[in-house]
């Protein structure tokens, strides 16, 4: 294994620039039955249902008996939106604003609160790579309030960025540009690629600089600042139930509880100990299934962390994440984790685990059959291996992975994806054209081991050695046979066009390289909001050719191997 060097470059970018400069993305054309946020009638059910902070005062201290703190954003320069997601303000039933400021933009940058709104900081806690970290919350995400959608669905809305809270600490409450577009971007990318996730409604620059040590080296320097409104039916996280249960606050760890049930898990029930029971085997399940999807797609969260850890089974907490390129279990997008590696792509299940058992712990006062939470636990594990075995079987075009041999096919392969440098986006896409049929001759017999693997050929990173070439010829020719296997047996006429489409669907062609990332926030600081629009654009659909952007799904070009945001990252955001 060759894991990607991590070296921080040190390579300072000028990125910069005044938030007023830099202009909106063209507006569309709305829909007639969108109405505008500042018409929007809001709802608070957290904070009728949960017990709040007594005590007002907006300064940072800890916090007890209290789900959340009521706290209004702190007002900004020069709120500007940036860039909006159609697809969000449809669900909402929110009109995108026409102007890049206005009183819409306005609340979306924190300078004007509602009537109806009734804004609060989140209480949790969580354990920070594997230690219990005490009191965190929300330091700078305020929650402005809930909508009813068109759907009847409820949804809060929420400013990430928006000033401090009791929950700052010693931080600034503040977000930067190039971590909000981050986080715009990926949440809906997610969303498209069908990665469980909360959502992003829009981006406003506040006109105001930040300061942020962006490689932790000792040289703090001023960034954009910027807000991002997150979009999710609830962003409760292990933590929130953890930090009640730290302080014994017994009556309100159940009342989170119930509140959570009854708004986000209905199907179960009237609140009850065996329905806390079912509940946290539901959250192991979606929990599972959440990170069979990361790995499908190549997703590296990063900071998986308890307070990172969505109660709904959402990805939450965009910070320093990333995509696979060069397939490595051990990579890790995140420079804080680049010892450790607690937080790798091939940790990810385990650290969910991990993360589960720290849920479980918090939950036991309400369930008194522990037996049931230790088999929450198991439901993960199962979970998560059958999703990950299904969704390998589609990655392959294999009906199921159920035959003698097909661990080791695909042991075979990781092996393979790791002895070569091979992007895992391009080669899983490149297995489609790989001939398994034997129309016109036999052409996968006939073909020499070049040949046959010709159509990975744009997945390498680096040459391959003769040896390695025929390694993975061998490894292709098996699979071939194997694909073989499953058209006899299903015996098929539409077999191949079947296959592909299910390879197609599991394998996207554009997934938000780093890299683009890195360009949009560059082209944003430069005002050429154009970049960040075309990658929503493709984004949106990650499963289909759109050969006209091409371009987007090529693998990283060598500048960017070990650029900043790019390939490494710190948590300074
Ligand atoms: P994160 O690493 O983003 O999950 O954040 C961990 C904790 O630090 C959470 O309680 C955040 O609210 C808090 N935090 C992160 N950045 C800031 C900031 N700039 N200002 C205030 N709190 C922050
Ligand atoms: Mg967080």
């Amino acid at each position: 294994m060759s894991p990607i060097n991590l070296k921080r470059s040190v390579k300072v970018h000028d990125e910069a620039h005044d938030a007023a400069a830099v202009p909106a993305i063209p507006a569309t054309a709305d829909s007639p039955s969108l109405t505008d946020l500042c018409d929007m009638q809001f709802d608070n059910s957290f904070v009728h249902a949960l017990p709040g902070d007594p005590e007002t005062h907006n300064i940072p201290r800890a916090v007890r008996n209290a789900c959340y703190t009521r706290v209004d954003p702190t007002p900004v320069r020069a709120p500007r939106l940036l860039a909006w997601a159609d697809p969000v303000g449809e669900l909402l039933g929110v009109s995108r604003p026409d102007s890049p400021t206005g009183p819409a933009v306005e609340v979306l940058g924190g300078n004007r609160v509602l009537p109806g709104m009734q804004p609060y900081a989140a209480r949790y806690g969580g354990h920070q790579f594997g230690h219990w970290a005490g009191q965190l919350g929300d330091g700078r995400a305020i929650t402005l309030g809930e909508i009813l959608g068109p759907d009847g669905a409820r949804r809060e809305l929420q400013l990430k960025g928006a000033g401090k809270t009791p929950y700052s600490r010693t931080a600034d409450g503040r977000a930067v540009l190039r971590s909000s577009v981050r986080e715009f971007l990926c949440s809906e990318a997610m969303h498209a690629l069908g990665v469980p996730t909360t959502r992003a409604l829009s981006l406003v620059a506040t006109g105001e600089m930040v300061v942020r040590d962006m490689f932790y080296d000792g040289n703090p320097r001023p960034e954009t600042g910027a807000i991002v409104c997150r979009v999710a039916p609830s962003f409760v996280r292990f933590g929130n139930f953890e930090i009640l249960a730290a302080y014994n606050e017994l009556d309100s760890l159940r009342r989170l509880a119930d509140y959570v049930i009854r708004e986000h898990f209905p199907g179960l029930g009237t609140p009850s100990p065996s329905t806390y029971a079912r509940w946290f085997e539901e959250i192991c399940r979606r929990t599972g299934r959440l990170v069979a999807h990361w790995m499908r797609v190549g997703f590296v969260h990063g900071v998986m962390n308890t307070d990172n850890m969505s109660i709904l089974g959402l990805t939450i907490d965009y910070g320093p994440y990333g995509w696979l390129e060069g397939f490595d279990f051990q990579w890790t997008p995140n420079t804080t984790d680049a010892q450790g590696r607690r937080y790798c792509f091939g940790n990810q299940p385990e650290i969910a685990h991990w993360n589960l058992t720290r849920l479980a712990s918090a939950l036991a006062p309400l369930i008194e059959d522990h037996a049931a939470l230790e088999y929450g636990l198991t439901v993960f594990g199962e979970t998560f291996q059958n999703a990950w075995r299904g969704m390998l079987a589609d990655k392959l075009g294999l009906v199921s992975l159920g035959q003698d041999g097909d661990d080791t096919l695909v042991s075979g392969l990781f092996d393979l994806l790791q002895q070569v440098e091979t992007d895992m986006t391009l080669f899983f896409r490149g297995l489609m054209d790989i001939p398994v049929d034997a129309e016109g001759g036999n052409p996968a017999e006939a073909m020499d081991d070049a040949g046959l693997a010709a159509p990975l050929r744009r997945a390498f990173y680096a040459d391959e050695t003769p040896a390695q070439q025929s390694r993975l010829a061998a490894w292709l020719r098996r699979y071939i046979a194997r694909v073989r296997l499953d058209r006899e047996a299903t015996s098929l006429p539409e077999f191949a066009d079947v296959r592909l489409e299910r390879m197609r669907r599991a394998n996207p062609k554009y997934v938000l390289r780093n890299y683009l990332a890195q360009q949009a926030i560059e082209a944003l600081g430069q005002g050429d909001a154009s970049v960040i629009a075309r990658l929503m654009e493709v984004l949106q659909h990650p499963y289909d050719e759109q050969p006209e952007h091409e371009a987007l799904a090529d693998r990283r070009p060598e500048w960017a191997r070990n650029k900043a945001g790019c390939s490494a990252l710190s948590c300074s955001s």
